[in-house]
């Protein structure tokens, strides 16, 4: 089973249209969407939901009546989530030690439901996804449950290709998104933040020794850029796989839940993502 996943080093360089352009080529492939706190494949896909499973963090919380106020969980907590007695339940994450150290059994760890993963059919073949509820964390785990659930069913249905729209940033669910992967296909834009993203990205990929690709999506809003990370990549001996120009189809094809692929299949952009295809089928 190979695994492919696309990257940004932040959110809105295009990513989603890669990936979802990748898994309209690629037709048989299954499709785990990793950016679990804003999830954008779903729709441009337009799924159905055939499984949905909860998932469960555990967080601290403190029972008034049983705490002596002795703050010893105030001091040991490594993340400053218990102030005047009471858990901040955006800054607990669950580690339990204040649990462990509390005296009385007045701080105790309780469970709850932080998100869902789902199992969903699209025309593209089954994709794996996930919601984080606001204001929780544990996204990397989350990643990682998306990723074990497509695996499952790469193996239940046949399919040999896992296609990841990876988490944007270089955080924890990046980091989830892209170990164990064989390729990974960084997405930049031509501008300073998109080259030093890249590197950034370009910098976990290698530590994590997964090949990399560079797509630059719309590459002719700053030649000059565009021309700056080819060279930068020329330096780094990696391959920048497409230019892909600006054009305003790609918003009308959102705008109309398609992928670029099917909403103008001869443009330029369709063009640039067919190369994209045939340079990963041929890495496979
Ligand atoms: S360790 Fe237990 S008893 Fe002490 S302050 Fe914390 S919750 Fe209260
Ligand atoms: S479970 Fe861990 S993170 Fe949460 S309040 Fe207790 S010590 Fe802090």
């Amino acid at each position: 089973m190979r695994q492919v996943a696309i990257l940004s080093g932040k959110g809105g360089t295009g990513k989603t249209t890669v990936a979802s352009s990748l898994a309209a080529l690629a037709g048989r492939a299954v499709i785990a969407d990793c950016d679990v706190e804003a999830s954008n494949m779903p729709l441009l896909l337009n799924p159905e939901i055939r499984e949905r499973r909860e998932f469960e963090t555990r967080k601290a919380e403190i029972e008034p009546e049983s705490c002596i106020r002795c703050g010893l969980c105030i001091e040991e907590c490594r993340f400053d989530a218990i102030r005047d007695f009471q858990v901040d339940p955006v800054k607990c994450e669950g580690c339990g030690v204040c649990a462990y150290i509390c005296p009385t059994g007045a701080a105790r760890l309780k469970p709850r439901v932080s998100g869902y993963l789902y199992v969903s059919e699209t025309r593209y073949g089954p994709l794996c996804h996930a919601d984080l509820l606001p204001g929780e964390s544990s996204s990397g785990r989350l990643v990682s449950l998306v990723r074990e659930r497509a695996r499952a069913v790469a193996l239940e249905r046949g399919l040999d290709l896992i296609l990841i729209d990876g988490a944007p940033g270089i955080g924890c669910p990046v980091i989830a998104s892209v170990t164990g992967v064989d390729l990974g296909v960084i997405v930049t834009e031509p501008s300073m933040s998109g080259l030093h993203d890249m590197e950034r990205a370009l910098h976990l990929l290698r530590h994590f020794n997964v090949q990399p690709l560079i797509v630059v999506n719309k590459y002719d809003l700053n030649i000059e850029m565009a021309r700056r990370i080819r060279e930068f990549c020329d330096e780094e001996g990696v391959e920048v796989a497409a230019l892909i120009p600006f054009d305003e189809a790609v918003v009308e094809a959102m705008l109309r839940g398609m992928t670029i692929i099917e909403y103008e299949s001869k443009g330029r952009v369709s063009e640039e993502l067919r190369r994209i295809w045939s340079i990963i089928q041929k890495f496979l």
